[in-house]
């Protein structure tokens, strides 16, 4: 049996329900439906944000906003400029769900539940008369002469217009590749640092801002990122860690995960100045005990575990430490070098980079430069963020862009 559509999109996810919704409103006679393999949609939103869904993030300009995509920085700046945060806050709105603003600048719904979104997409799509096909698995896309030819287990189903939302999938990645597609090869993002280290073992739960470089076998600094560091039961994670698995995920990736890092968890201060603060320190506290009274705005049981990995000990005053030790103390403040031994899932968001090569899209209308009539959207395309409602947002915009850009053409 042939199903004939106008435009078919295939992914029943946070972009293919953007780009659906948004076509159904500017081109409402149009005939629309999403292919979804799963029993459910939107299975991704649900799960998202610890199932509060990070919409997207308070970032209202948009060079800042292309900022936070280690890949996709350039093309979607043009992109931002037609559809970013204000513009989904504003068409969320206009549809019930009113987003709020946490102190980080992520933004989730008010009720605090993805399932809010899911209702109003799945209301929305039930509204604008979007057919919502699941269990539709695609095997297979052909191009014919005048249209696109999908097919599933049991199913055909045609259309004049594509539009690909399948995610980080790699079978679908393999048939965009027959098409003539290149597709950047996956590789994980978003993922925390498995450390085992005596300095910070007996510590989950604390965080601390601190500066974080990924050094080389010679020490040479390859990335860095600064921000709030959290220790966690397996090593570290915290948007400090988070950054640099997103824009390190290219050179982490084949190093397998064992790598050295060094953190500075004095942010900016130099080994040098510490020590000149630690000088001045000594002066004014000479009877105190170093242990007891945390300095820097320091945990308590970080500073603690800090100091005795410089040869501090417990009863050891200020009036008693040698310049050798005080230099010590400033390299271990400035210069705690870690070993990294493996990653683990940051359980809030996680995406993968690679995806189709961007080179061969025009990001005015996220169409494919190799075939009329194929359009993509979210994370199929090489485009990933850093975490903080960055992914949406991407999905978000090429949803929008795609559907200007088949209303523009259909109408
Ligand atoms: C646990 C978790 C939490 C996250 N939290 C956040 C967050 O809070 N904020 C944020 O910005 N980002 C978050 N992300 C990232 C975000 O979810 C993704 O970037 C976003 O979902 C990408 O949307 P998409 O529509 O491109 O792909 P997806 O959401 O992956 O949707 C693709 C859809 O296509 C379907 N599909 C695939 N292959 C086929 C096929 N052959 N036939 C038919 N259908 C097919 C899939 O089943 C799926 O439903 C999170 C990710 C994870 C894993």
């Amino acid at each position: 049996m042939e199903n004939k559509y106008d435009i078919l999109i295939l992914g029943g996810g946070a972009a293919g329900f953007f780009s659906a919704l948004n076509i159904a409103e500017y081109a409402p006679q149009k005939r629309i439906a999403i292919l979804e393999r799963g029993k459910d949609v939107l299975t991704k939103v649900k799960v998202s944000g610890g199932g509060r869904c990070n919409v997207t993030h308070a970032e209202f300009i948009p060079k800042e906003l292309s900022k936070q995509y280690p890949r996709g920085e350039k093309e979607l700046l043009g992109p931002f400029h037609s559809f970013m945060t204000g513009d989904t806050i504003a068409w969320f709105e206009k549809r019930g769900v009113a987003l709020k603003i946490e102190e980080d600048g992520r933004m989730f719904p008010v009720t605090d539940s993805s399932q809010t979104i899911i209702d109003c997409f799945t209301s929305e799509a039930e509204r604008l008369g979007v057919a919502v096909l699941k269990g539709q698995a695609v095997k297979d896309i052909q191009k014919q002469e005048d249209e696109w030819l999908l097919r599933t287990a049991t199913e055909s189903f045609t259309a004049k217009m594509l539009v690909m939302a399948s995610g980080s999938n790699p079978k679908i990645w393999n048939l965009l590749s027959n098409l003539g597609h290149k597709i950047i090869p996956p590789v994980p993002s978003l993922f925390t640092f498995n450390i085992n280290d005596s300095r910070i073992a007996d510590l989950p739960g604390i965080a601390t801002n601190a500066t974080v470089q990924v050094v080389d076998k010679n020490g040479k600094s390859l990335l860095a990122s600064e921000g709030p560091l959290l220790i966690t039961h397996w090593g570290m994670s915290g948007p400090a860690i988070l950054k640099l698995s997103a824009w390190g995920a290219r050179i982490l990736e084949p190093t397998d995960y064992h790598f050295d890092i060094i953190v500075n968890w004095l942010l900016d201060a130099s080994e040098e100045e510490t020590l000149e603060m630690l000088i001045d320190l000594k002066g004014v506290n000479p009877k105190q005990t170093l242990i007891k009274y945390p300095q820097f705005d320091l945990p308590k049981r970080l500073w603690q575990n800090l100091l005795m990995a410089s040869g501090i000990t417990a009863e050891d005053i200020w009036a008693e430490i040698s310049k050798k030790k005080l230099q010590n103390i400033a390299n271990t403040l400035t210069k705690s070098g870690f070993q990294v031994t493996g990653k683990s899932t940051f359980k809030e968001e996680f995406v993968t980079a690679g995806g189709v090569d961007l080179k061969e899209v025009n990001f005015k209308t996220f169409e494919s430069k190799l075939h009329k009539n194929l359009y993509f959207a979210g994370e199929i395309l090489n485009i990933d963020a850093i975490t903080g409602g960055f992914n949406f947002q991407n999905a978000w915009t090429g949803g929008y862009m795609v559907a200007k850009a088949i209303a523009e053409k259909t109408l």
